[in-house]
This record gives structure tokens, C-alpha cells and sequence, in this order.
């Protein structure tokens, strides 16, 4: 093995069409009576205790408040996303180029493949089990394990460790992401960010969050391995 690629779900694998921020809306609702400024807030790169927080927050509530409803807020929700994404209509999009990445890295054999996402567990598993592709990672790093994506490479270095026995370290780990907050999370532990432009951020801006590379989608797998392997790589040159 000689690299650990974790993807980010929103925005880098698929798109839900809005079901996941419909589902969190009324979930919500159910539990706080509450949304706070919800039709302002943005959600991408941010996990979901952080959204449920910081909205509630914004609405005058206190974190004792906070959380003593989240397991009810996660039963809640994720009723509510089952039923958007069996929707007609509702159909979740795989973003281009992604089913190809994943069999490529899958046949190099050289590669773990894992997520790394804001997404609760078993909330990532019906967006991914919705485009058919829960079961193509190796295990994930989840926004239910802890509140703050900064602190998930080091939960993904340690499953990886677990499932492996290899210790990942440095630029043998590559986050795939669409916003600056996957591009910063791993800097800290001196991770390859990989940005994909195909979330709500530009690539300018993905750019001067410090991405090693960044792409205007990842339709084009042998340019996407070579980000990988950051032999396609110049200093604050884009490849898009
Ligand atoms: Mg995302």
C-alpha cells in the first residue's frame, strides 16, 4: 500500500440534490422547533453536529440544550433523508469520472480507499447505498466521531492502521475534497489536499486555501491518479 485516499462525500463523490438539507431542516424542526438561519447558512465542508450547533447557537440556545436533543436530531434526520432519497425524482447524482477513479485506484492495488466526511456514519451510508457505492470503501472517518473535521485524518490514520497495519504519515495520505475546510483539515499532520471544483467553491478559491492541486472535476482519471501521486503537481500552479 502506498497511499491512504480518503474521499469527502458532498460536493467531491455525489450531490444529493438538496435532499440531505431538506431532511436536516425538518429534523430539526421535529426536535428544537428551530432551524436558526438555515437558509443562510452554509453547510458544505462542515460536519453535521458542527451545523446543528452552530445554527442553534445562532438561535439563542445553549449547548446543555444543544445536546440533549441530538440523538433524537440523528433519529430524526435520518428518517427523514431515507424518505427524500426513495423520492422520484430525488435521484442522487455521482458526480463525473468518480465509478472510474474508483475502480482505477481499486485495480492499482496500491491505494486504500477510505472516506473522510462531515457526513454522520449512517448518514454517509444512505447518500453512498442511494448511488450504489457504499461497500467501495475501506472504512470511513465520519463527522459522528467527532464534531471538528480537523480532528478526522487522525481518526482515518488510525482505522487505517487497524485495517491495514500500515501508519499512513505526511503526503502517503491524500484528501479529496470540495471546499477549503477539506483542504485545511489536514495540514496539521502534512496531508496532499486534493480540491475538486465541483462543490459550490471555485477553483481560485480552493486555490488560495492551499489545495496541493487543484481540479475543475475528476472526469479525467489518469489526470486525477497523477494528482494522487502528486507527479502532476506544481507549487501554486492549478492543473484545472
Ligand atoms: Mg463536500
Amino acid at each position: 500500500m502506498k497511499k491512504l485516499v480518503l474521499f469527502d462525500i458532498d460536493g467531491t463523490i455525489l450531490n444529493t440534490q438538496g435532499a440531505g438539507a431538506r431532511a436536516f431542516r425538518r429534523a430539526m424542526l421535529e426536535v428544537y422547533d428551530e432551524t436558526g438561519p438555515i437558509d443562510d447558512y452554509e453547510f458544505h465542508g462542515r460536519t453535521d453536529p458542527q451545523i446543528a450547533r452552530e445554527l442553534l447557537r445562532m438561535a439563542g440556545f445553549q449547548d446543555a440544550t444543544i445536546d440533549a436533543g441530538l440523538q433524537r436530531l440523528w433519529s430524526a434526520y435520518l428518517r427523514e433523508l431515507d424518505l427524500e432519497l426513495r423520492k422520484p425524482g430525488n435521484g442522487t447524482m455521482v458526480l463525473a469520472g468518480v465509478t472510474p477513479l474508483l475502480n482505477a485506484l481499486h485495480e492499482t492495488g496500491q491505494h486504500l480507499v477510505a472516506l473522510l466526511t462531515g457526513n454522520i456514519e449512517p448518514g454517509a451510508r444512505l447518500k453512498l447505498g442511494a448511488a450504489g457505492l457504499w461497500g467501495r470503501f475501506d472504512f470511513g472517518a465520519y463527522g459522528s466521531d467527532h464534531e471538528r473535521r480537523d480532528q478526522l485524518p487522525a481518526v482515518a490514520i488510525r482505522r487505517a492502521q487497524d485495517s491495514s497495519g500500515i501508519h499512513f504519515q505526511g503526503r502517503d495520505i491524500v484528501i479529496i475534497g470540495d471546499t477549503p475546510f477539506d483542504v485545511s483539515c489536514g495540514r496539521s499532520l502534512g496531508v496532499w489536499a486534493v480540491a475538486v471544483a465541483t462543490g459550490k467553491h471555485t477553483t481560485r478559491e480552493l486555490e488560495d486555501a492551499g489545495a496541493d492541486v487543484v481540479l475543475t472535476d475528476l472526469a479525467d482519471t489518469q489526470r486525477v491518479l497523477a494528482a494522487i501521486e502528486g507527479t502532476d503537481a506544481v507549487p501554486g500552479v492549478s492543473l484545472a
